[in-house]
């Protein structure tokens, strides 16, 4: 029987931490904002924005929720983008997704200072991550990673797979696997002997957006699984994409729907913030330091 990986366990360490350093930071006069823009009114989007902010509130973290509408054009949006860019008031911008389609997402994203980019979808951040640089990781894939360190199970010299291959998580996801040295293989829709390749796995994560569809059959005996995805089931609750009661008699970890990644998720957005603040202030102090010189 697998050990459950509590996100709400440790997304509540990781917020305690940055509402830590967060006030660490206030001590010494420097603040830390999060901008949040969300366009339209899709219910969806407004529940996330919502927790973002609750999560920036029990961290001390300032939050702006920028409300635009449907209609607005992509130079509108972009003009957004840029006034925050120039705010040095604020730390940490985000736009939620997905974006009306009239305006190109990435190209919005990609307006984002790298700086600021702590939902890292920059392509300046992504090609970091590809490259193995210092970044703003994307939170859900950086929530998996943390997820399976604490279980203490050493992911280097590990087989890896994950299933989904988007640009938010799954793509993310099996570079960090690589990052942290486990052998990865990245499948999708078009993937053969998916479910053999699944059971040949140490580490497992699905990120499908598909309910049950990681049957016990998949999972490899003493495997550690992490599920992605966030679904309604026939039964209308929110489950994964992993059938739980089978996968958990056969793993060594897995991590529930809900009460899993989605928690860490929001906690790896708050360190990105912090983090954003704090080397915007260093970046300042050198600035100055220089122009004092
Ligand atoms: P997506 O739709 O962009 O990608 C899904 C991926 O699954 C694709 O790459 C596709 O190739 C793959 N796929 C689809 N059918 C498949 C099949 N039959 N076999 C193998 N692969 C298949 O979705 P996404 O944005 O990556 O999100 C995936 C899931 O994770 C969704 O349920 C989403 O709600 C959830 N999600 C959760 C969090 C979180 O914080 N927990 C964050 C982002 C996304």
């Amino acid at each position: 029987m697998a050990k459950i990986i509590s996100g709400k366990t440790l997304a509540a360490q990781f917020k305690a931490q940055a509402a830590q350093q967060t006030a660490q930071l206030q001590e010494k006069g420097i603040g830390v904002r999060l901008a949040v823009i969300i366009v339209g009114e899709n219910p969806a989007s407004r529940t996330y924005v919502k927790g973002k902010t609750k999560d920036c509130a029990e961290c001390g973290i300032a939050s702006d929720v920028i409300e635009l509408p449907e209609s607005i054009s992509e130079n509108e949006l972009l003009e957004k983008i840029e006034q925050l860019n120039r705010d040095d008031s604020v730390n940490g911008i985000l736009v939620q997704l997905p974006l009306p389609r009239q305006i190109r997402e990435q190209s919005v994203i990609n307006a984002i200072a790298p700086e600021k980019d702590v939902d890292g979808f920059t392509d300046i951040n992504t090609g970091k991550l590809v490259s193995g640089e210092e970044c703003f990781l994307p939170c859900t894939p950086a929530g998996c990673i943390e997820m399976l360190k604490s279980t203490g199970v050493p992911i280097a010299g590990k087989d890896a797979v994950v299933i989904g291959r988007s640009n938010i998580v799954g793509k993310p996801a099996a570079l960090l696997l690589c990052a942290e040295d486990a052998t990865v293989t990245l499948c999708h829709s078009r993937t053969k002997d998916l479910k053999e390749k699944c059971a040949a796995a140490d580490i497992l994560i699905a990120a499908v957006g598909k309910a049950g569809f990681v049957t016990g059959d998949m999972v490899k005996e003493g495997a550690v699984v992490i599920d992605v995805g966030i679904n309604r089931g026939a039964d209308g609750k929110l489950c994964g994409d992993v059938v739980f009661d089978e996968a958990e008699a056969k793993a060594s970890y897995i991590t529930p729907v809900p009460g899993g990644v989605g928690l860490m998720t929001r906690a790896m957005l708050m360190m990105n913030t912090v983090r954003a603040a704090r080397m915007q202030a260093e970046g300042r102090a050198l600035r100055e330091k220089g122009e004092n010189h």
